[in-house]
């Protein structure tokens, strides 16, 4: 069966949840193979999870080199396993890192390349584009088909697998190695989901008033155990940090369910939520543009409606 590579990310020495859905979308393309490209040793944590959802290879290509070193290297790396394998397809997730991998990689193959993909048929993937007001359908038509897809395009689903370890011997050049990570600082978070590949976020718009009452959004979050995001007049004012802003120049999410409390729903804002799959918003305007594009909408004092809510919820899940 054709072979279908996924680049397997993975934090704390679990396989990240995006790759999960790679693995998982990969099945409709061909047999999929997990390539885990880093130090020495990150494969063996790695391993039963890759099996567990359908990875029936998984090439190793592991050098403390690697890790050093920025994502050059990386590309090699999955440059020689695509040379070996010859899949029909080389699938990673939509990170920032992985899109400038998903680059040299097309160059290294001679490749087409398609980023932010929400929507795979064969090796024909959908994307948003222009601010997500269209929808397009691209195929690449040369070389191998490297496609980034966006993280909660799809529901992860295990389907066991033999996982069979390849190794890949690594050769990097001097230009692989050229830039070197001279520090590494953890992001301090707390045990909320990263938003980035949230399965649900809860966002604050300038409706809630003042930075203060920015708990109200975190409350409501929390009871449904989700990321919380911002539009950009509440990291403009100052009240939450940039990391939090959704949008066209903030992060783009795509959860399942996304939550906009006294977001007005500007064209900038929807760029990078608007592919969710269930939206719901609260805004006292029932005019307000995010009406256009929820599923359900509460026209309401966000004061009211949104302690309500995260009291019923709390109550729910207890
Ligand atoms: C180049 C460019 C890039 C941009 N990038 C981004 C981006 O990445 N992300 C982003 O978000 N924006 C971005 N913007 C800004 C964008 O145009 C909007 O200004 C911004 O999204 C507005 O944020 P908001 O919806 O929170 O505020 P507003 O538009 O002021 O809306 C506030 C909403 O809260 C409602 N409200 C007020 N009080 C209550 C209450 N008590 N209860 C319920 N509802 C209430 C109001 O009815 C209103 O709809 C960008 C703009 C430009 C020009």
């Amino acid at each position: 069966m054709a072979e279908v590579l996924v680049l397997a990310d993975s934090a704390d020495g679990k396989v990240k949840k995006a790759t999960l859905e790679l693995l998982t979308a990969a099945r409709s393309l061909g047999e999929p193979s997990a390539v885990v490209v880093g130090a020495s040793g990150t494969a063996a944590s790695l391993k039963d999870q890759l099996a567990e959802y359908g990875a029936a290879k998984v090439y190793i290509a592991e050098s403390d080199d690697i890790a050093g070193h920025s994502v050059a290297p990386k590309a090699t790396a999955l440059a020689a396993v695509a040379a070996q394998a010859s899949p029909v397809a080389i699938l990673l997730s939509s990170s920032a890192e992985n899109k400038e991998i998903a680059a040299r990689l097309a160059v290294k193959l001679d490749s087409g390349l398609i980023y932010d993909a929400v929507d795979l048929d064969g090796t024909s993937a959908t994307q948003q584009i222009f601010g997500a007001s269209i929808t397009v359908r691209a195929k690449v038509t040369k070389g191998t088909p490297i496609i980034t897809m966006r993280p909660n395009s799809f529901a992860p689903e295990q389907s066991t697998a033999a996982a069979e370890e390849v190794p890949v011997p690594v050769e990097l050049s001097d230009g692989d190695t050229a830039a070197r990570i001279a520090d590494t600082v953890v992001e301090e978070k707390g045990s909320r989901p990263q938003l980035a590949d949230a399965s649900v976020v809860v966002s604050g718009g300038r409706g809630i008033g003042k930075a203060e009452n920015f708990d109200i959004i975190e409350k409501l979050a929390d009871s449904l155990g989700a990321a919380v995001g911002a539009s950009r007049a509440v990291v403009d004012a100052g009240w939450v940090d940039h990391q939090m802003q959704v949008g066209q120049t903030g992060v783009t999410v795509s959860p399942q369910l996304y939550v906009a409390v006294g977001i007005s729903g500007a064209i900038q804002h929807r760029a990078g939520m608007q592919t969710s799959k269930t939206i719901v918003a609260i805004n006292k305007d029932p005019e307000a543009p995010i009406f256009e594009i929820a599923d359900f909408g509460v026209v309401g004092d966000l004061f009211d409606v949104a302690p309500q809510l995260t009291e019923e919820i709390t109550k729910r899940r207890a």
